[in-house]
């Protein structure tokens, strides 16, 4: 079952982040980071008296000019309504109330969500006369907390956890496997949310939909054959009411921001249009960032003959040579056809991600490349690799010892991939190489 969610809202330095790392540092809440920490948003488990919640903190609103700033609170707090269970209110108790807390309260007033008003940095317990005059901003539950000193964050989170105790959707309390994270990423009209539709719509078993408090953060949990896995960042599958994603570079954005969370990415192809520079930009990123790759050739119900199809492959192939390890699969999103073998190829991508090669297979391996491979020297002397082991996962890492590291080139390192893939299985994984010293 999915957690309920707190937001916490509020103007920029008012404290909302202190807040979220006091509960942090206190021995009775326990708050962890969960994975998708970015600049403007960041979730968090927490543990109060027992109960799990999750927090999201959505501070970080860069200022802009002031219609834009107005903007980002604005949406910021009717996302966090929307989407949350309960709403954690902060104002900055010694400034006073301020235009924009005035905003934000008028929208929290007409959600029908609970709300719970903060008043932050009243360090001094006994003095709680600034207290008062937040009282106008007609939000019922007023709590006095200084996030700093840890004044009265104690009383709120139990406020919290009654409140979210007596919500109809809380059964189990269990924290959620995020288990593997996917993103699907593509241009627009790809078919990037008729995908994850269908990879979402078949299941049975969905177990939560989570969403974020930016327009662009919308988690989808999902089980398949027990495993479970987490689509980030799906903003299409609501897309179609809610966000128009007309503009390329915003596209662009998000699936970088995607990626980032991704243990496995899906990069969804427009087969009747071939590839463009941006499905090239994404994949490189994708690279770079060490996710798994995988292609999905979309729309392949309308590719045409055999030798169209032939076609489009090979183009590909050409074009998406640097990702290579990336399996390619055609299917059709629209008609589901050969959709289901996709959760094979995720799985297969995955392991290999996650996976270790032991250290005795690898100096096999590396045997039969000092014995057989290629040499490469520098006047007179030559490249020795004495020893090999794999020193990280997600992706795989793997350290090679040597006389002159310094010689090893990026044609030499590619020339090795290559090898190593022809006795590891390692698709859909990319894979990293560190040389070190060792005469
Ligand atoms: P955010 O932008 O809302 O996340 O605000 P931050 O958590 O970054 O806090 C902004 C500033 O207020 C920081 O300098 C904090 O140290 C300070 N601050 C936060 N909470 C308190 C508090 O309870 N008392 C005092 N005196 N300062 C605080
Ligand atoms: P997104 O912008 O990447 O999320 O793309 P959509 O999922 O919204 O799809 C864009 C258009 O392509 C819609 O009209 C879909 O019905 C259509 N479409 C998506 N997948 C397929 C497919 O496999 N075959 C065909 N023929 N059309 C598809």
């Amino acid at each position: 079952m999915s957690l309920p969610l707190v937001a916490v809202v509020g103007r920029p330095n008012v404290g909302k982040s202190t807040f979220v790392n006091r509960l942090a540092d206190s021995n009775d809440a326990i708050v962890h980071e969960m994975r998708g920490v970015t600049r403007d948003r960041s979730y968090h488990q927490a543990l109060w008296n027992g109960f799990h919640f999750r927090l999201v903190d959505t501070g970080g609103i860069e200022m802009g000019s002031d219609d834009s700033f107005q903007s980002s609170i604005r949406e910021q707090a009717f996302c966090a309504t929307e989407q949350a269970d309960l709403v954690i209110f902060i104002v900055d108790g010694t400034v006073g109330i301020q235009q924009d807390d005035q905003e934000v309260a008028r929208l929290l007033q007409r959600a029908n969500k609970p709300v719970l008003l903060v008043v932050n940095k009243l360090d001094n317990p006994s003095d709680e006369s600034a207290l008062w005059e937040f009282y106008s901003l007609g939000l019922p539950e007023v709590f006095a907390i200084s996030s700093l000193h840890g004044h009265g964050t104690g009383d709120l989170l139990d406020e919290v956890v009654k409140q979210l105790k007596s919500l109809p959707c809380d059964t189990t309390n269990t924290p959620e496997e995020e288990g593997i994270n996917i993103a699907i990423i593509g241009r627009p009209n790809a078919g990037k949310s008729s995908l994850a539709n269908k990879l979402v719509g078949k299941e049975r078993s969905i177990v939560a939909n989570i969403a974020g408090t930016t327009r662009d953060a919308i988690d989808t949990h999902i089980v398949h054959d027990g495993t479970a896995y987490t689509i980030v960042d799906t903003a299409g599958l609501r897309r179609k009411s809610q966000i128009d994603e007309s503009v390329e570079y915003y596209g662009f954005v998000r699936a970088m921001r995607a990626i980032d969370r991704a243990d496995v990415a899906l990069l969804v192809i427009d087969s009747t249009l071939g590839l463009t520079d941006q499905d090239q930009r994404v994949a490189r990123f994708a690279l770079d960032r060490g996710c798994a790759l995988i292609v999905v050739l979309n729309k392949w119900d309308i590719v045409g003959d055999a030798q169209a199809k032939e076609d489009v492959r090979t183009l590909i192939k050409d074009r998406l040579m640097f990702v290579g390890y990336a399996p390619v699969i055609a299917l059709s999103a629209l008609t589901g056809k050969n959709l289901q073998n996709i959760w094979a190829h995720i799985n297969h991508a995955y392991q290999n991600y996650t996976g270790s090669i032991p250290t005795n297979k690898l100096n096999v391996w590396l045997e039969d490349i000092r014995h057989f491979g290629h040499t490469i020297s520098s006047g007179k002397s030559i490249l020795r690799l004495k020893y090999i082991t794999q020193t990280g996962t997600c992706p795989p890492v793997f350290t090679l010892f040597a006389n002159r590291p310094d010689l090893v080139d990026d044609n030499y390192e590619r020339y090795l991939e290559n090898r190593m893939r022809e006795q590891f299985d390692l698709e859909g994984t990319p894979v990293r190489f560190k040389f070190k010293k060792k005469d």
